[in-house]
């Protein structure tokens, strides 16, 4: 079955006594058990219909054996990193989501997880930084806010190779974009809040294992942690999911439209894009991505304020999130990334004046319209295109 068939029919498309064409909400927390122990649902905390149709469709989409839905993308992570126990090591991206590296450092380090972040795009720093006690190399791919591409294939070779974990968040790309799990990786997690849910009506994480073993220890830990996905929530996640590809081609082909227009304009300095073909991970993207997916980040040129561009926006929402039909764009210092010591966020790269852009599904033209009057109205742009100041 091709992937956009899948979204439609896969896992559970349908509900099983009626034929509804819609998986119902069951609002119910027990279940009557006609004979103790011979009963599929006992307790909605340990299983839900509702929520197992959303899992099993994720399942099916990333090519795992099993899958499991969460209250966030965080209690997904969380639920995850409760595999390990104190003394445990992990290799880490240097760009993941801000929410992670606080969950790492400010919570998981003090229960006594230890972590090396490093460039994972640099395979030799990845193997390098690997100890005796590491139990998993940890990544995005893309990442965020700086879009870059990791080789999946290779990170997966290199875990296999010291006998640990491998752990992908493909938040990023969704798996229309990528599908880790095909590509050796033992772990997908996902913040469904963003592509998966796609129209910004709910919070909601998945995780997906490669293996039998893995999926049980992580419905022990989703059912003894339970920070479990609503019967409600996962119905609206389910639902979303079914026109991800739909809404993915048109985000792309509004993505390569940015891009280029982007490309030409004098006023920006630089982009951040895997599908250029001048980023240094465009070969990576292009051999393991479908599309280059629809997020990309720039800089103005120098002296231009990057606040006063989103606050001029007229169509383009400023507002933290991405992967949503509506397009969204922010500032990562002051918004996304606020959170992040401003050393350690220069040393990786997120510059103050770096502005990330979540292209959404409008009609293209409507989306340069707008870059193109906050562009106009910019104080001091005149300057800039007087005194010649070109893209680089
Ligand atoms: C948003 C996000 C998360 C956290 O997900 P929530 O659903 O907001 O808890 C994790 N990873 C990435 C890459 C994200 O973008």
């Amino acid at each position: 079955m091709e992937f956009e068939t899948k979204l439609l029919h896969a896992g559970v498309s349908e509900d099983q006594y009626t034929g509804a064409t819609s998986v119902p909400i069951y609002m119910a927390s027990t279940f009557h058990q006609q004979k103790i122990g011979e009963s599929e649902y006992e307790y909605s905390r340990t299983g839900n219909p509702t929520r197992q149709a959303v899992e099993k469709l994720i399942a099916d989409l990333e090519g795992g054996v099993a899958g499991f839905a969460f209250s966030s993308g965080s209690a997904a992570i969380n639920t995850v990193f409760a595999m390990f126990s104190a003394g445990d090591h992990f290799v880490v991206g240097n760009d993941v989501y801000g929410g992670t590296f606080r969950l790492l450092e400010n919570v998981l380090k003090r229960m006594g997880l230890t972590f090396t972040v490093v460039d994972t795009r640099d395979l030799i720093a990845v193997e390098n930084a690997i100890q005796e006690n590491t139990q998993a190399i940890y990544l995005e791919t893309p990442t965020n806010p700086l879009l870059h591409v990791t080789d999946i294939a290779e990170i997966a070779r290199i875990a296999q190779a010291h006998g640990i974990l491998s752990i992908i968040d493909n938040t990023f790309a969704s798996p229309y974009i990528q599908r880790p799990i095909e590509q050796g990786i033992d772990i997908v997690i996902h913040s469904a809040s963003k592509y998966l849910g796609g129209h910004s009506d709910v919070i909601a994480g998945l995780v997906v294992t490669k293996d039998q073993k893995l999926a049980d220890q992580v419905a022990y830990l989703q059912n003894s942690i339970g920070s479990i996905l609503a019967p409600q929530e996962s119905w609206l996640l389910q639902r979303g999911m079914k026109t991800l590809g739909l809404r993915m081609r048109a985000q792309l082909a509004n993505t390569e439209k940015i891009f280029e227009y982007l490309s030409n304009q004098p006023l920006v300095s630089k982009i951040y894009y895997p599908g250029d073909p001048n980023n240094p991970d465009y070969e990576v993207a292009r051999k393991q991505m479908n599309g280059f997916g629809a997020m990309l980040s720039f800089e103005l040129q120098p002296g231009l304020d990057p606040q006063e561009f989103v606050e001029g926006l007229q169509l383009i929402t400023l507002a933290e999130s991405l992967g949503a039909l509506e397009s969204l764009i922010e500032i990562p210092a002051l918004m996304t990334h606020g959170a992040i010591p401003r050393d350690i966020r220069l040393k990786n790269g997120i510059k103050d004046e770096l502005i990330r852009l979540s292209v959404g599904a409008e009609d293209g033209k409507d989306l340069l319209l707008d870059l193109e009057q906050g562009f106009a109205n910019l104080k001091g742009s005149h300057d800039h295109v007087r005194n010649g100041a070109v893209n680089s």
